[in-house]
């Protein structure tokens, strides 16, 4: 079998749902677990953030995927019902629904469903991305309090700065004053980086995503300085070793060349398996449990390491491309993006394995 894997850590899971929770006591998590779960499995974030009071999810096979599971607990659709088709489903699994738009509610006016849906009421703060103006929210809480297919609301804004410098305060003001009127609902308004800084915003439901994963928001915090331990680790192993002398060059454009004698793992891992192609000479990756760097160009399913600082790794050695030894964030960094593309990149042909490990 071709060596690479992801292993998935269920004990990590827990301990990043529980730092949320030292952040947010007071508030209900809703477990972000979009993107198969930011690429570590939808079940497998699903089974170690099963504490979570809900989780939130993109499509409704997702949804319908952890019902099928078992898991009863709250089910958020981030971007609601995409047509009316949807609604009977949506309704009979008892998913909540997030609310963006008229079209939604004119969706739901025209049911007859078994039960209400609990819905999520979206006001654009500023991000301008979905959501309702402040202004409309007032004829809108109207139509949805008369709607009998609809529930629990609670109100919820997305922020746009809350992981930069510019911060929450101005969308979070705008957010206090469109819903004053509104005391009596519930609010859920932070994403991972306000739930680390910004205790005023925690509210009702806190929707967590990339902390949960063990990766950091910040560009300037690290994940481990938020206590926040990495959940998957991306491996494989070193499958031919080359020697290079003085002025050879290596890959792919021969996009590097070896100043002096060296000595080059070749690893079962390319961008065909999730990592970045556009990951620099000197990206941190470890060999054996001790670092070293990438270099050459990354191809389709092999990229080269440096061995010549380690002259007892050998054919065979595992390397890892990230997890506790190379943070995901280190990598992202030097490939000019950031930890959550890389965790959701992981290919569908890298196996994810489930482990256990405190
Ligand atoms: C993805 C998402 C989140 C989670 O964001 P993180 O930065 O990963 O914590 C929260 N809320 C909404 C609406 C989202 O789309």
């Amino acid at each position: 079998m071709r060596p690479i894997q992801a292993t998935i850590n269920l004990a990590a899971f827990r301990h990043n749902l529980a730092v949320a929770r030292q952040h947010a006591p007071q508030s209900k998590v809703m477990a972000v677990i979009k993107a198969n779960g930011y690429g570590h499995g939808l079940l497998n974030a699903a089974q170690g953030l099963a504490d979570a009071e809900g989780f939130a999810v993109l499509s409704l096979s997702e949804a319908l995927d952890l019902r099928h599971a078992g898991y009863e607990q709250n089910i958020l659709l981030l971007e609601g019902l995409f047509d009316t088709d949807e609604a009977l489903l949506a309704n009979q699994h008892r998913l909540s629904l997030v609310i963006h738009q008229t079209e939604q509610v004119t969706i739901l006016e025209a049911l007859s469903l078994p039960h209400p849906f609990e819905v999520f009421v979206k006001i654009n703060t500023g991000m301008n991305r979905l959501g309702f103006q402040p202004e409309q929210l007032t004829p809108l809480m109207q139509r949805l309090k008369q709607c009998a297919n609809v529930g629990k609301i609670t109100l919820m804004t997305h922020f746009a700065n809350a992981d930069e410098a510019a911060g929450i305060a101005q969308p979070l003001a705008l957010f206090q004053q469109t819903v004053k009127d509104f005391s009596d609902y519930p609010i859920s308004l932070a994403n991972s980086a306000s739930v680390l800084r910004y205790p005023e915003s925690h509210g009702d439901w806190v929707r967590a995503g990339i902390m949960l994963y063990g990766a950091t928001p910040f560009a300037d915090t690290t994940a481990s300085q938020l206590n926040l331990r990495p959940v998957m680790r991306f491996s494989s192993r070193i499958i031919a070793i080359q020697t290079l002398s003085q002025g050879d060059g290596l890959g792919y454009g021969h996009a590097f060349v070896a100043d002096q004698a060296m000595r080059i793992g070749v690893v079962a891992c390319g961008y065909a398996d999730g990592y970045p192609r556009h990951a620099k000479n000197g990206t941190p990756i470890a060999v054996a449990g001790k670092s070293s760097r990438l270099i050459g160009r990354v191809s389709m399913d092999m990229l080269f390491v440096d061995l010549s600082h380690l002259p007892d790794c050998d054919l065979g050695d595992e390397v890892e491309l990230w997890g506790d030894l190379v943070p995901v964030d280190a990598v992202a960094h030097s490939a000019d993006t950031i930890g959550y593309e890389l965790l959701c990149a992981v290919a569908a042909r890298v196996p994810l394995q489930v482990s256990d490990r405190d």
